[in-house]
This record gives structure tokens, sequence and C-alpha cells, in this order.
């Protein structure tokens, strides 16, 4: 009867080998423009503390709070110069184009601004970046001014983390002034 409309995922990315790590990883059909909804991940959310358990492909979205995605999903790998982002909309999971991504380019983010600590999943990146964080371990171990640089890019539970940890650092700058 009606036509097949295909799921806007299939319409956007394929999957085939990654260029920035060994493995699998997800890759643009066509032109993506800058602020596009890429996809909308599909999985479960399971509420529990992941930081010492082995679970690479889980997304954290809150404090004790994943996603563990399903499908093709999982592939979307790390980059220190990443095409694209993930933003929470109703409890949902979206992949935003950060800027203008070419076909066939590789389509990553940077789990810095999902995972606050990757714990036995941290791991060497293979980016060749030039501002390469080398060893991701996720957002907790970043210096305070590059965690800064990534707010407009968190998820809202590390954004939280993050004005708690200015606030903590200019209460004690101000208290050393009045020493
Ligand atoms: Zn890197």
């Amino acid at each position: 009867m009606g036509q097949y409309v295909p799921k806007l995922e299939v319409v956007k990315i394929y999957v085939s080998y990654s260029k920035i790590c060994n493995g699998l990883g997800l890759f643009a059909k066509n032109k993506i423009k800058k602020n596009e909804i890429i996809f909308r991940f599909d999985g479960k959310i399971v509420y529990q503390d992941y930081t010492n358990v082995s679970m690479p492909y889980a997304l954290q979205l809150d404090f004790n709070k994943y996603l563990i995605p399903k499908g093709i999903y999982k592939y979307v790998n790390h980059s220190c110069s990443p095409n694209s982002y993930v933003k929470l909309i109703n409890n949902k999971l979206y992949l935003i184009a950060l800027r203008d991504i070419e076909k066939d380019e590789e389509i990553c983010y940077n789990y810095n601004t999902s995972e606050f600590d990757m714990g036995i999943d941290a791991f060497e990146c293979l980016c060749k970046s030039p501002n390469c964080y080398k060893i991701i371990k996720g957002f907790k171990y970043l210096p305070l001014e590059e965690k800064i640089k990534l707010k407009p890019y968190l998820l809202s539970y590390l954004k939280r983390y993050l004005s708690e940890e200015i606030n903590a650092v200019l209460f004690l700058s101000y208290g050393n002034k009045k020493v």
C-alpha cells in the first residue's frame, strides 16, 4: 500500500570502517548541515553506576543513568575535534551536527561532553587532531579551562557539575584574597 518511508538514520548515515580508531564508525550518506539532527539514539535507559564496569558503548546521561544504544548507534566514535554533539531533549538523546558535515565524512562527537568518569573504559585516542586529549577518561579529569570551553556542548548534568566547580573555585579565590 503506502510508500515505504525509511527511518531517519537510514537516510543520513551508514556504518563502515572507522578512520579515527580501530573498528567501525558512522559516516554521512550525504552532506549534513550545521545544527541538523543527524539521528535520535535508540536504546535502553539503565539506572546504575557503570564507572567500574566495562560498558564501552554505554552513553552517560546523568550520574547513575546511562543509555545503552541499540543497533548502529553504538558505532559513533570519539574525536577531540568532533563534527557533532549529543543533546538530551525530553529524555531522548539526539546527535546534532556541530558544523556542516561532508558526504562520507565520519561522524564523531567528544565523549568528554557526555561521560563523567569512564573508569575502566578510558582509552588512548587516535584522532590525531592538534588538540587531542590523548587519553579519554571523562569530563571529570579535564582541566577547568577545557571544561569551560566545552560548556555549550555538555549534557545538562555536566553543565550543573561545572557551575558547582566554578562556584567552588570562585569561593576559594575570594577566600584567598580575604586572608
Ligand atoms: Zn583525540
